[in-house]
């Protein structure tokens, strides 16, 4: 037996089993079942487990690779969650299919295939930011969402466009290679489109000074980004990240582009009886959009150029809304009805309840925005006081709703004088 063997052995016999090192040559001999093993062999053998292991992944790496997802695939992802916005889902497919099939591609190769960042015009809460995420979520890479309005140029108040890097870092938790394959979402781009036509404005902080710095991180460079973000901590090491392979989506309302587009399409739109016989002049002129709308609405040709997919959203009609509170995979009903469902209480919406809250939901004129706040200020009495209650089910009905709103209504009311 192996203790009675052992025994039998001097210590100064002992030797690594692996390389032979004699017990005094070695810091440190541990002994197995039937052999010893010392620290120089552990490290060494610790070395191959770590390389076997990471060629393990470059392989399944190269397996995703060529599985990539297909635009086909990706249009049924975002059906899941995104309501209607079929034109740009379509298109969003298309173009984050090709830029991740561009980033798996050999770099040798002698085509080389450009990014294909993309644009998205269309009012607030149409669900610009939604597919951003949705994409980022299925595709499980980092995602960053900026607020354009915030961006200065550097020097002045406000934030560097190195900020938008930080973000990313964050989000892949420092994770540099993960970094530079994630997603930046841009919203309200169009609030930093070129004001020069405007006389009054002398300065353009936050406008064609913004939009230049932008550009250098969609040409694709290679940026020095603070890790900790801002100008409050001026002694932290930067970190290199090289933008060549982030997709950049940006979002924004363009408000009055409509404008831009009838005069480049000549139609007459100055007096409205005009445009109602006219029969191009649809509901969404924006369908109509094209790049040289933006130049004219104080985009600069250079991010135009680097934004080469442009489409449009569609505003969101009550069916839209309606379908919206039910029907994505996280749609609002479905999650409060999960919460409720926590506290053991059955929660339940009447039809009419439903449509109560499109119809005064789309009164604030926020789009689906206006949808979670109707349904806070509905449920909040009953999130507040029916967990640990005897009650064990809600109907919500459209009376329930009503009523609900009006004593909302009444305590702002009273609150305010
Ligand atoms: P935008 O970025 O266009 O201003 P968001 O994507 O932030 O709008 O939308 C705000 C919220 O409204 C989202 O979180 C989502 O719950 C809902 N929403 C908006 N549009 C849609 C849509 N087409 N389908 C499903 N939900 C939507």
């Amino acid at each position: 037996n192996t203790n009675q063997k052992l025994n039998l052995m001097s210590k100064s016999d002992l030797q690594c089993s692996f390389c032979g090192k004699k017990k005094d040559q070695t810091k440190l001999l541990i002994a197995g079942i039937d052999a010893h093993i010392c620290e120089v062999c552990i490290e060494q053998a610790n070395g191959i487990i770590i390389q076997e292991n990471n060629s393990d992944e470059s392989h399944t790496n190269q397996r995703s690779d060529h599985n990539l997802i297909k635009p086909q695939q990706i249009k049924l992802f975002l059906d899941d969650y995104v309501i209607g916005q079929d034109y740009t889902k379509k298109i969003i497919a298309v173009s984050v299919y090709n830029h991740y099939k561009r980033i798996s591609q050999q770099v040798e190769n002698e085509i080389e295939i450009e990014k294909s960042n993309i644009i998205m015009v269309g009012q607030t809460g149409t669900g610009k930011t939604l597919i951003a995420k949705t994409i980022a979520k299925m595709l499980d890479v980092p995602l960053a969402i900026v607020d354009a309005t915030v961006l200065t140029e550097a020097g002045y108040v406000g934030e560097d466009v190195e900020g938008i890097l930080t973000k990313l870092l964050q989000s892949a938790n420092y994770n540099v290679e993960k970094a530079e394959k994630g997603i930046v979402f841009i919203d309200e781009i169009d609030k930093i489109a070129r004001k020069s036509d405007n006389p009054s404005i002398t300065r353009d902080v936050s406008g064609e000074g913004v939009q230049q710095a932008l550009l250098k991180l969609l040409e694709g460079t290679t940026v020095n980004v603070p890790p900790k973000g801002g100008r409050k901590h001026p002694d932290q090491k930067f970190i290199e990240i090289n933008t060549e392979n982030i997709l950049f989506i940006a979002g924004g309302a363009f408000d009055g582009i409509e404008r831009c587009i009838s005069r480049r399409l000549n139609l007459n739109v100055i007096g409205y009886k005009s445009a109602e016989n006219n029969p191009i002049i649809s509901k969404n002129m924006l369908k109509y959009i094209n790049p040289k709308d933006l130049k004219e609405y104080g985009l600069i040709p250079e991010i135009i150029g680097r934004l080469p997919v442009v489409t449009y959203m569609e505003p969101l009609d009550k069916n839209a809304l309606l379908n919206i509170l039910t029907k994505p995979k996280n749609a609002l009903i479905k999650q409060y009805v999960k919460l409720f469902e926590l506290d053991d209480i059955k929660l339940e919406f009447n039809k009419s309840a439903l449509e109560f809250i499109v119809d005064k939901a789309d009164d604030y004129g926020l789009g689906a925005r206006g949808l979670r706040s109707m349904c806070e200020e509905i449920l909040n009495d009953a999130m507040f006081t029916l967990p640990g209650s005897e009650t064990k089910k809600l109907v919500v009905t459209k009376k329930y709703a009503s009523e609900q709103i009006a004593r909302i209504n009444l305590e702002k009311l009273k609150a305010a004088s």
